[in-house]
């Protein structure tokens, strides 16, 4: 069985149907066939990877730097009032394409899009409980952030295991 080839690595090489408006050899940026607004851009790396968590560092500082200028261009170029800059990660979060993508979206006042979600309340319990949970990992962000703050020495992160990771195995059981 062959899988079909990944729509976004296709793009970055040049192949397919997409409106190309960037590409640089590391990052790809192609009008949506299927926009949430007129004028959505989507900007990928052009390397495969599957999810948020997989991007480097330096790749993704790269996407970021490239879907800054594409949003300031949005504003002049469409006359957008606003943007969304969107990471859609992983299926239930709505990921459309097996590979990373963000989305940029022009936006103007009362164009129809609404992305104001009901609060919720939550108690001080119920809150301090998920506050817990978080710090119980903070030593493993804190340990991250070290390893970037030269000269220390530099510990190798774990690297993410395509098989062995929930998020990544999540993605590719979809419709399994
Ligand atoms: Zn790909």
């Amino acid at each position: 069985m062959t899988e079909a080839p990944c729509e976004i690595c296709t793009i970055a090489r040049g192949g397919g149907r997409a409106k190309v408006l960037y590409n640089d050899g590391k990052v790809v940026a192609f009008l949506s066939e299927k926009p949430a607004v007129p004028g959505h851009i989507i900007v990928a790396p052009s390397e495969h990877f599957t999810i948020f968590e997989q991007v480097s560092e330096q790749t993704l500082a790269h996407c970021t730097k490239v879907t800054n200028r594409i949003s300031t261009s949005v504003f002049e170029a469409l006359q957008a009032q606003g943007t969304n800059i969107i990471i859609n990660n992983g299926v239930p979060a709505g990921q459309e394409f097996g590979h990373f993508t963000l989305s940029i979206l022009p936006r103007k006042q009362n164009d129809g899009l609404n992305f104001l979600w009901p609060q919720k309340t939550m108690s001080e319990e119920e809150l301090s409980t998920v506050e817990l949970h978080l710090k119980e990992y903070s030593t493993t962000m804190h340990a991250h952030a070290e390893e970037h703050a030269p000269p220390k020495e530099q510990k190798k992160l774990k690297q993410i295991d395509k098989k062995d990771d929930l998020r990544v195995r999540h993605y590719m059981n979809r419709g399994a």
